[in-house]
């Protein structure tokens, strides 16, 4: 039985891009460096900033991302810092390649997940997408993770590139021993948002599709013993819409210092707080917050700027149905044989 997760200011979470350099260069990458600057934050300003963001969010879960975060050499030294401060938990996302000896320097007492990002079942759809030979190198990075006892989850971005190989994925992840399966979908942001208009129908899936194709992937992955955490997407009528930017309590740090309260303004100068001399400052209007506050018809106000083409309307204009905040989460619980009980 999936369940919504809800927000929760219990549960705030720091998404903390500590630098943008990447050795990839997948299609839907999200990172722009026109808003989200080049460089690669000191040691000392990450854990000035994690100081900071702890005190303001006692508890949070950290995700720790870049560009690849691997590929900062100070990587082990941000975990720890993260540790001693009181993260809840603490997750590094990364592409598998896992620079700097990352898995040798590292404990898995130290971090609660790494998390490798795969968008195929196999190389001939994942490599197109994401670069020559990421599958080989992603899948067996995993690997050894798993072979050191660190536990591991799964992104899989859904896009028209790789629908078809999603219904794949439940096997794969089964024989890789993955613990938790997530699956997104893409956005218009960063490279995918490129000639945006002509970039939706190419590569955003439509509901049919999420639902006849997405969903039951989801259930068979949880019957097979991995927990699967998905987007709500869509609303039904007796559903509420709500806006995390007024209810949850989460941090999207860049750094050029921006911090976003909501990831679909990450192309636009729209943050609402700054780390300026390593003060988390607010900043003036017009910013994030200010569009947070607006009610519309279809819900997400974000969603409908810079996504439009993802609204249905009926013939007297009112929408079919409201479109979900984008960090609104379904969870199905693993139901089968947990993946954990096999490292
Ligand atoms: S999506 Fe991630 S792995 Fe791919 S290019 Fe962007 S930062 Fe690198
Ligand atoms: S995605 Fe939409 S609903 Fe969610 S925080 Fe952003 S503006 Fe609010």
């Amino acid at each position: 039985m999936s369940q919504t997760v809800r927000f929760t200011r219990n549960a705030a979470n720091v998404f903390f891009h500590i630098l943008t350099q990447c050795n990839l260069q997948c299609r839907h990458c999200y990172i722009n460096p026109q808003q989200h600057g080049r460089q690669r934050l000191s040691l000392a300003t990450i854990q000035n900033w994690l100081q900071t963001l702890a005190r303001r969010a006692p508890g949070a879960n950290l995700v720790i991302l870049g560009g690849e975060p691997t590929l900062h050499p100070d990587l082990p030294q941000v975990v720890k810092s993260a540790r001693a401060l009181g993260y809840g938990s603490i997750t590094i996302d990364t592409n598998g390649y896992l620079f700097n000896d990352i898995l040798d320097r590292i404990s898995p007492r130290e971090v609660d997940f790494i998390s490798f990002s795969l968008d195929g079942a196999t190389p001939a759809t994942n490599d197109p997408i994401r670069g020559q030979g990421s599958f080989k190198v992603c899948t067996e990075g995993l690997r050894a993770a798993r072979r050191k006892g660190f536990r591991t989850s799964l992104i899989y971005t859904v896009s028209r590139m790789n629908l078809e190989d999603v219904i794949d994925m439940p096997e794969l992840l089964r024989e890789l021993k993955v613990e938790h399966f997530f699956l997104q979908v893409i956005g218009l942001r960063g490279r995918s948002a490129n000639g945006r208009e002509e970039a939706a129908p190419d590569l955003q899936v439509s509901r049919e599709q999420w639902e006849a194709q997405v969903l039951p992937t989801a259930r068979r992955a949880a019957q097979a013993g991995i927990r699967v955490t998905y987007p709500k997407v869509y609303l039904s009528a007796d559903q509420a819409f709500e806006c995390a930017g007024r209810v949850a309590d989460n941090y999207f740090v860049f750094p050029n210092g921006r911090v976003y309260r909501c990831p679909l303004c990450e192309d636009y100068p729209l943050h609402s707080l700054l780390f300026d001399d390593d003060c988390l400052r607010p900043t003036g209007p017009i910013n994030e917050v200010d569009l947070f506050e607006l009610d519309i018809p279809e819900g997400c106000v974000m969603n409908k700027l810079i996504q439009p083409l993802n609204l249905v309307y009926r013939p007297d204009g009112t929408p079919a149905c409201k479109i979900a905040c984008c960090l609104l989460k379904e969870e199905l619980p693993s139901i089968g044989i947990a993946n954990s009980d096999q490292a």
